[in-house]
């Protein structure tokens, strides 16, 4: 027999969106339950800008001083090179927002906040390892979900059912949702260079014909983003990724060409 739980809204997905709804949900009132199938928040980089608007929200409710004490580095400004001419393209430091600059921080590290402070709400649960597998409907409506977790199967009856279990969702696909593609005509390939102290600070995107990079300051290494065709990995990898570099900025190109750097 399959575990039973019954609670008001059943969240499938814990990623920045069915978090944040649980957190709202929960501070609101509403028993909630989320459910997600990985162990914990710690996956690969997904991202880890967080821009004014999100920092705005996070002051809105209330949680900006706490968050921010967790690391993260400041950006207020971003630098861009378009063929040899080099200006900033953004400054956030006129915003009228609270923090008026972008902040990095892994977004584990934005998941797990996020899952500490609704866990302080009674009306809040996540339960981790548990994969979504089916719908359960009755009567043309859906009721609630099937997962499977380490201990075995879960039925959770829900009056509200969300779907938040991002690009290959499966209350989507068994909800017979139908997605409307927008393409993306590139893909970027992401990687790390050391940094040194003597390095400039600020970010930097280079811009030429058919090619974009980008270098993030991330401390003591460069987050770096190169951007490919769609499809052109296969390309990118029998040619080696310096035959389809652009032309980096000093610093960096002569010590990835000489090996200097570390995950070149
Ligand atoms: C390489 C990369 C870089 C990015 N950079 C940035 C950035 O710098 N700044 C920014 O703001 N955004 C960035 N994004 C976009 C950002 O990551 C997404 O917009 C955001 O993660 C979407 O949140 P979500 O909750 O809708 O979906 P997701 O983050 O995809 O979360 C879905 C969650 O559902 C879980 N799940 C999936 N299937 C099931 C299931 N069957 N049962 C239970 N759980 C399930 C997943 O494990 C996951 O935790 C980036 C994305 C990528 C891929």
């Amino acid at each position: 027999m399959p575990e039973t739980i019954s609670v008001r809204c059943c969240i499938a997905g814990g990623g920045p969106a069915g978090m944040m709804l649980g957190l709202l949900l929960a501070r609101a009132g509403v028993p909630v339950l989320v459910l997600e199938k990985h162990a914990d928040f710690l996956r690969d980089f997904r991202g880890d800008t967080l821009h004014p608007s999100t920092l705005e929200i996070m002051h809105e409710l209330g949680l900006l001083e706490q968050f921010l004490r967790l690391p993260h580095q400041k950006v207020s400004r971003i630098n861009a090179r378009f063929g040899d001419l080099e200006f900033t393209v953004a400054d956030f430091s006129h915003l009228p927002t609270q923090c008026r600059y972008v902040a990095f921080m892994p977004q584990w590290d934005f998941l797990n906040f996020l899952a500490e402070v609704a866990s302080q709400y009674p009306t809040f649960q996540v339960r981790m390892s548990a994969e979504v597998t089916d719908l359960i409907e009755s009567d043309g409506s859906v009721i609630g979900l099937r997962a499977e977790t380490p201990t075995g199967p879960l039925e959770v009856h829900a009056a509200l059912v969300v779907g938040a279990d991002g690009r290959h969702s499966v209350v989507r696909k068994r909800a017979g949702l139908s997605v409307e593609e927008f393409g993306a005509p590139m893909d970027v390939l992401w990687f790390r260079l050391s940094r040194r102290a003597s390095d400039p600070v600020d970010p930097m995107g280079r811009f030429d014909t058919g090619r974009i990079f980008i270098m993030l300051n991330r401390g003591d290494y460069w987050q770096c983003g190169f951007v490919i065709a769609k499809g052109s990995l296969a390309e990118v990898r029998a040619q080696g990724l310096w035959r389809s570099w652009p032309r980096l900025p000093q610093t960096a190109s002569t010590s990835c060409k000489t090996g200097n750097r570390s995950n070149c």
